[in-house]
């Protein structure tokens, strides 16, 4: 149980460590926007809400401004069009009025009263009758209309308060026509006709009376000029309909006008009612161009909307983003260093700050040389700058070391790995470099190369001493056999009574002694042959190298001493695969030794010249088999004629640390290979020292 539970973190994070990192970038920048808190949130948001709100209000008022206008419209034509059927209706009147004029009964005319009377009516679709009366309203003549007549009362209608007489009482007052107060004329079947009575006085006494049927005064004069959706009505003042034209069409929403037609004596209400077709949200072109503008509106405000939401997304990642790389750079722990073409120092990194212990402002800009290269080094390092610049050529993938100088002047060596800085449209903008303090690491290789050097060192003394024991051990006996006999003999000659000439028997003895010594002297030269011999014991472990396998096998180690001098090592490799057939460990024990002499050899020279090469190629010699020749070169302070004629001599030595038996060693091994060690002068300074070794095909 306790175990998955331990377990469970450790696999987080391990998950964590695979995710890519742009989707760490967005779990952190959720995170922080969960962090932002909510009044950021609630301010940015309530300034859109705000937005849409005005916007919908802004296009709701133009929709209703544009309906308005439009229904506006609507009334105002209605006005118009109920002003002008009132005008109508004046005039039909008018005019009447002299056609009922010349209705006089004593008018010279060729047909009598009657006949006059049916024809007018016949040709004024609206009067639905017509009277004759005298002086004391007593009916002369009457006339009905032919179409659909109604059945009239006389009785009634010469009763003293009809609306007959009170027309013609007020036609006599005023002296001319004269119109009474509509009024409902029933017929016994139940129907009727609302009609106006219209009085005019005769100039000779007596009046003409005309009953209008206000229906039909509105079907006859105002109907023809309306429109199929109006309709046209007299009302009373109340509202009361008394007479209507319908409209052959109707809509949903209606528009009403009133227009007063004052008539001598009366007056009436004209009513004109306009009806609207629906869709009423679209009244008219205005209020549709008004509404598609909003729903564009709105919908370019609904796209603004979410492309600043997803910019802002973007701008949030982006920003994550590059605060993530921020961090990232900042708490790498190597360098990184980018120089434009014009080889201009144009970021750093602080690790890099860190480690050359210069501020960022006093590196960018920099041209070569920069504060951080060792003025010992500068020149060399200003040329390799300038060769890479000019033939721009690709750095090396693996890396090469530099010393760089620190602001307080302490070196250090740093691994180099710089690669060309493309930018997105894949054209070179300069170099980018990441830069490694291998101090450390170097501090470790020597420690450990110093220790191999002192366990070969002493590798070899306890060989020397084994081999100095070994001899002492055998040769103690045969050389102290020889010691004692030496004494015996000198013993005898003292001894003997004449010292010139021994008696015989002594001579005897002396020879026998003499013969013991020569054993002696013979069995201490075994024993040396045989330490020879052990020696030579090796020679079978030969084995077919190559040239290049053995000096990659040495260069390791010959490169870390070197860099501890400050030496270049330079590899000249004519044939790589040819192969010597050799013991592999004595021939690198011999490489290593000349290299190590002709390194130690250019300690007193400038840096910039300690030059160290190694090399190997075939030789040919008419008369033998071929032979693989290996070269170690030096740039040292050579080797003089009374150095030279000691140089192979076992325990000589000019290094107070030395034990001058490494060039000895060396020659006994080449020579035990059948090959030759030599060396000579290297021009302008220094020493080649070469061997040979037998080639295997
Ligand atoms: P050690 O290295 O222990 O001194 P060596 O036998 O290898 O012993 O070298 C003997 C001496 O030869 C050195 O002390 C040095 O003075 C000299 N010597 C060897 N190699 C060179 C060289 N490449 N250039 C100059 N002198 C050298």
């Amino acid at each position: 149980m306790s175990a998955p539970t331990r377990l469970a973190p450790a696999r987080a994070a391990a998950q964590a460590a695979r995710r890519p990192w742009h989707r760490q970038a967005l779990r952190w920048s959720r995170a922080r926007l969960r962090r932002m808190g909510w009044i950021g949130l609630w301010r940015r948001w309530s300034l859109w809400l705000l937005l849409w709100v005005l916007v919908a209000a802004m296009l709701v008022t133009l929709v209703w401004l544009a309906g308005r206008h439009e229904a506006e419209q609507v009334q105002n034509q209605l006005e118009r069009d109920a002003a002008g059927a009132v005008v109508a209706l004046r005039a039909a009147l008018h005019g009447d009025l002299g056609d009922l004029q010349a209705l006089r009964p004593d008018a010279p005319a060729e047909a009598p009263w009657q006949a006059r009377a049916e024809e007018l009516l016949r040709t004024h679709r609206a009067l639905l009758r017509v009277e004759w009366r005298d002086r004391a309203m007593a009916m002369g003549g009457e006339a009905n209309t032919p179409y659909a007549p109604l059945p009239w009362d006389r009785a009634a209608r010469e009763a003293p308060h009809s609306e007959v007489v009170l027309a013609c009482a007020n036609a006599q007052r005023i002296r001319g026509a004269s119109y009474a107060d509509s009024y409902f004329h029933a017929v016994p079947d139940g129907t009727g006709a609302e009609v106006l009575e219209a009085c005019v006085p005769l100039q000779h006494g007596g009046f003409v009376v005309a009953t209008y049927g206000l229906h039909r005064l509105l079907t006859e004069v105002v109907a023809p000029r309306l429109q199929p959706a109006q309709e046209v009505s007299f009302t009373e003042p109340d509202g009361t309909r008394l007479a209507l034209a319908r409209a052959t069409r109707r809509g949903s929403r209606m528009f009403t006008a009133r227009q007063l037609l004052n008539l001598p004596g009366t007056t009436l209400v004209l009513r004109l009612d306009g009806w609207h077709q629906p869709p009423s949200v679209f009244p008219n072109v205005l209020t549709a161009l008004v509404t598609v503008i909003s729903i564009a509106l709105v919908s370019v405000l609904a796209v603004l909307v979410r492309d600043n939401r997803r910019r802002l997304s973007a701008e949030h990642e982006l920003g994550e983003t590059l605060a993530f790389r921020k961090a990232m750079e900042n708490s790498l722990l190597t360098g990184l260093r980018a120089r434009d073409m014009a080889g201009r120092i144009t970021y750093v990194n602080p690790a890099f700050c860190r480690m050359v212990g210069y501020e960022a402002s006093e590196l960018l800009g920099q041209r070569a040389p920069p504060p951080y290269w060792p003025p010992e080094f500068a020149q060399a390092y200003a040329e390799r700058q300038r060769t890479r610049m000019t033939t721009g050529a690709p750095a090396l993938p693996q890396g090469y070391e530099v010393t760089y100088a620190r602001k307080d002047g302490t070196r250090f060596p740093v691994a180099v790995y710089e690669a060309p800085l493309v930018n997105a449209h894949g054209v070179q903008t300069g170099w980018m470099g990441s830069f490694l303090d291998v101090s450390e690491q170097r501090r470790a290789e020597e420690v450990s190369r110093a220790s191999q050097e002192r366990l070969q060192a002493s590798a070899r003394l306890a060989t020397v001493g084994e081999m100095a024991s070994l001899l002492s051990h055998e040769l103690n006996q045969p050389l102290a056999a020889i010691a004692s006999y030496t004494t015996g003999s000198l013993n005898l000659l003292t001894d003997s009574p004449d010292a010139h000439e021994p008696p015989e028997a002594t001579l005897a003895e002396l020879r026998g002694a003499l013969e013991r010594i020569a054993t002696q002297a013979e069995r201490a030269g075994r024993v040396i042959k045989s330490v020879h011999d052990f020696l030579r014991r090796r020679e079978h472990v030969r084995e077919r190298v190559a040239a290049a396998d053995l000096l990659d096998a040495v260069l390791p180690l010959v490169r870390l001493q070197a860099r501890k001098l400050g030496v270049e090592v330079r590899v000249e490799l004519a044939e790589p695969g040819a192969c010597a057939l050799c013991d592999r460990t004595m021939v690198e024990q011999v490489l290593l030794n000349l290299a190590r002499n002709a390194m130690q050899a250019m300690e007193a020279v400038p840096p910039a010249e300690r030059v160290l090469r190694l090399g190997a190629r075939r030789v040919l010699r008419p008369d033998g088999p071929a032979w693989l020749e290996f070269s170690v070169a030096d740039r040292g302070v050579g080797i003089d004629a009374a150095l030279a004629r000691r140089l192979f001599t076992p325990f000589f030595t000019t290094r107070a640390e030395g034990m001058g038996l490494g060039l000895s060693l060396c020659r006994t091994v080449v020579e035990q290979h059948g090959g030759a060690l030599d060396f000579a002068p290297c021009p302008p300074r220094g020493t080649v020292f070469t061997f040979t070794l037998p080639m295997s095909d």
